[in-house]
């Protein structure tokens, strides 16, 4: 790649950077995530992790269990049913039905695959695409193989279901808002 080759993100690397751009405002102590729904290459909502609306921040300890996470009260993964906390994925969903935006045959964008709950969530909605950029595994000891089949079964109801890839020096250069023809 030279300095002078063209910096355009694609299609995908566009909605996924909008993801990121969500995230900035996702205020949960849990890991920050943010999503953008699209139909028609179009974005339709946008969503980030949070307590709901008129509700206490989840810093401002608006959350019991994110407060209290990774005790023994609520070691990882487990007391999600306690959890104000609406997921970004959710959110963005929410946000379209709030504003009547159709969700069906739509595209989601998240910064972290989707949960569980999302999972099925995004499939009632009707979202036919899933795209993600990090990762996670469930910790050893939370693999209940019955909950593991039902993802993977969740998964394969999707047209696509694919992590995406962002190399951290091609999105610093996105972000730079670097393009072609540098000495104009
Ligand atoms: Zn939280
Ligand atoms: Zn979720």
């Amino acid at each position: 790649m030279t300095d002078r080759e063209t910096v355009r993100p694609s299609k995908q690397e566009y909605f996924l950077l909008l993801a990121l751009a969500a995230r900035t405002r996702a205020d949960c102590l849990g890991r920050r995530v943010g999503a953008v729904v699209v139909r028609d290459d179009r974005v339709i909502s946008t969503g980030y992790n949070g307590t709901p609306i008129g509700m206490p921040n989840c810093s401002e300890d608006g959350c019991h269990r994110c407060a209290n996470r990774d005790t023994d009260a609520y070691p990882a993964g487990r007391g999600y049913d306690l959890c104000i906390c609406v997921h970004a994925e959710q959110n963005a969903v929410l946000a379209a039905a709030r504003f009547g935006q159709s969700t069906l045959g739509a595209t989601l964008y998240s910064t972290m695959r989707p949960c569980f709950g999302c999972l099925k969530e995004a499939l009632q909605a009707g979202i036919a695409v899933v795209h993600y950029l990090e990762d996670w595994h469930v910790s050893p000891g939370d693999d209940d193989a019955a909950l593991v089949a039902q993802y993977a079964a969740l998964r394969s109801r999707f047209q696509q279901f694919t992590q995406a890839r962002i190399p951290d020096h091609r999105l610093a250069r996105l972000l730079a808002g670097e393009r072609v023809g540098t000495d104009e």
